[in-house]
């Protein structure tokens, strides 16, 4: 049975959920801007996570969420909304950036073959609930009006900072100059931010007889309360969202509803880039789109992500990317043989299960993989498991392409050297390569 490293209590554990169906939530992208590869790894990593329940038969029910309002420069409350960002960037509204970017995203999530999740919600479809959400903390005695919004009042939640063994006393020590007087406590947040007069932000609805919109961390408290009820099983995330997006769901939910929000946290951890930030100023912010230009496809990332452990900090480079694209075709052409000959398997499944339900150790099963062999059978299984569309991208080649294959074979024979040659440029033609083998020719895939 699967175990998982759990922030809440920073252990390793087995997973117990509380029902027939895994309640997930997994804090989505905010749609600004094409996902660059360190954005897309999580989604990788929570794939797999989905993907493990249920091969071990149980049934999932996730909400991945897309923020498209309310999300500013800092994740705390300070500088401009990364939508209305983009839409000046790009000279569009913020709509049609939002639904620009829910697509390319989309897209993305397709092109590397994830589970589709329950639910997609965007944060916009879910006002009312922000509304309703905000009423209640105030009428549990938890905010506090200031001129720029709705403030939670995180002294009246003793457990604030227990999650991110937050240590609010330096936090106060080392507060910037300036921040909000109007606010009580350092770590206060905003549930609901008002728009002033003569500030620019298109997205705004009516509450407390003033234009507004929902602070960022709400959406998600809010869409869970809705979609899956508290508690939920699992909630992931990145190790950037514990200290102030996930402490303050935390917060708003116990406001809300005087619940726990989530029984287990998965968080993944960042990847460098050739050693450096991914930054748009190092100009490293690469897409799967660029990817595909230098002659990667979005399953060699993925392959390349699932080859490291979701808590690892990971440096990406193009000839590690080289070498997961390679392992992808090997294990390609390993599936390949089996529809050439009788194949005996040597791998037990359930030790490559054993070792993803051992919190996720995908590189302990790719080691597995790479020192067994495998038949049909567990390639179907594989691909199951870890959604890399090996059977899919292996079709069986074609009549024709074969006969070359045997045509091939008895030029050889005949020794007829210059003829062989010629059907093996014919065959790299159709991207397929004829390897000789002491048990005879076995074709194979070139990419
Ligand atoms: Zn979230």
């Amino acid at each position: 049975m699967l175990k998982i490293f759990n922030t809440a209590n920073r252990k390793v554990e087995p997973f117990k959920p509380l029902g027939e169906e895994v309640k997930i939530y997994t804090c989505g992208p905010t749609v600004y801007n094409y996902a660059h590869i360190g954005n897309l790894t999580a989604y990788i990593y929570w794939d797999l996570l989905v993907r493990t329940l249920k091969l071990n038969g149980l049934k999932v029910k996730r909400v991945l969420n897309l923020t498209d309002v309310g999300h500013l420069a800092s994740d705390a409350d300070e500088g401009e909304d990364k939508l209305e960002k983009g839409a000046e960037r790009e000279g569009k509204s913020v709509f049609e950036i939002a639904d620009q970017y829910i697509d390319a995203f989309k897209k993305d999530y397709h092109a590397l073959a994830l589970e589709e999740p329950e639910i997609w919600a965007r944060a916009t479809d879910y006002i009312s609930d922000d509304i309703e959400a905000v009423e209640a903390m105030t009428r549990n005695g938890f905010t506090y009006e200031t001129s720029d919004g709705v403030y939670y009042d995180t002294s009246k939640f003793g457990k604030y900072a227990d999650f991110a063994k937050l240590d609010l006393a330096g936090l106060k020590a080392g507060a910037r100059v300036g921040y909000s007087d109007e606010k009580k406590n350092v770590s206060d947040f905003a549930v609901w931010k008002f728009i002033h007069p003569g500030e620019k932000h298109a997205m705004r609805w009516d509450y407390l007889d003033r234009p507004g919109y929902p602070g960022w961390h709400l959406e998600c408290a809010t869409i869970i309360h809705k979609e899956l009820g508290e508690p939920i099983d699992i909630h992931t995330g990145g190790v950037d969202h514990i200290p102030i997006h996930h402490t303050n769901e935390i917060a708003e939910t116990f406001a809300m509803t005087g619940k726990e929000l989530s029984r287990y946290w998965l968080h993944c951890n960042f990847i460098t880039i050739d050693g450096e930030k991914i930054s748009k100023s190092l100009g490293n912010t690469y897409t799967l789109a660029e990817l595909s230009e230098r002659g990667f496809s979005p399953l060699d990332y993925k392959m390349w992500v699932l080859s490291g452990h979701y808590q690892g900090t990971r440096n990406f480079t193009f000839e590690s990317l080289e070498a997961a694209k390679t392992r992808r075709l090997n294990w390609r052409n390993r599936l390949a043989l089996c529809y050439q000959k009788d194949v005996k398997s040597t791998l037990n499944f359930d030790d490559v299960l054993a070792a993803v339900n051992n919190n996720l150790n995908s590189p302990e099963a790719f080691f597995l993989i790479d020192s067994s062999t495998l038949s049909l059978d567990d390639w179907q299984k594989i691909d199951q498991l870890f959604g890399l569309n090996l059977v899919n991208d292996t079709p069986r080649i074609p009549e024709e392409t074969l006969k070359l294959v045997h045509e091939r074979e008895a030029a050889r024979a005949n020794k007829d050297f210059a003829k062989a040659d010629e059907i093996r440029d014919q065959l790299s033609e159709q991207k397929v390569t004829v390897k000789d083998t002491p048990e005879g020719p076995v074709w194979e895939y070139l990419n």
